[in-house]
């Protein structure tokens, strides 16, 4: 009867209760084995995964920001730089024709 009736016995993690291996869930506290729960690791790993990418994403942006703000300091200088240019010319140009009044 024993042989018949063996079923592999395991003591529940979760309050220490034996109960049968095929069983996926504790028939005691209702504790969920390792063994059903994989999908739904499965399932979480793979939005983890996806968070990851969306984290990885803003490095990327990370860089392509740095070099696109590079690009516009560079750009910025270069038109302050021409209006200071255009400025200095304006002022003695200015200065010049006050400079003119003066003597005239
Ligand atoms: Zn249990």
């Amino acid at each position: 009867m024993k042989g018949e009736n063996f079923i592999a016995m395991i003591s529940c993690p979760e309050c220490g209760e034996q109960i049968s291996d095929k069983s996926k869930k504790c028939v005691h506290c209702g504790y969920v084995f390792a063994e059903e729960p994989v999908e739904k690791t499965k399932e979480e790993s793979t939005q983890q995964v996806e968070v990851t990418k969306v984290n990885t994403k803003p490095k990327v942006n990370m860089r392509q920001i740095i070099i696109a703000i590079v690009a516009a300091v560079v750009i910025i200088s270069t038109v302050f730089g021409v209006k200071k240019v255009q400025e200095q010319k304006a002022i003695k140009a200015a200065q010049a024709s006050t400079e003119y009044g003066e003597k005239y």
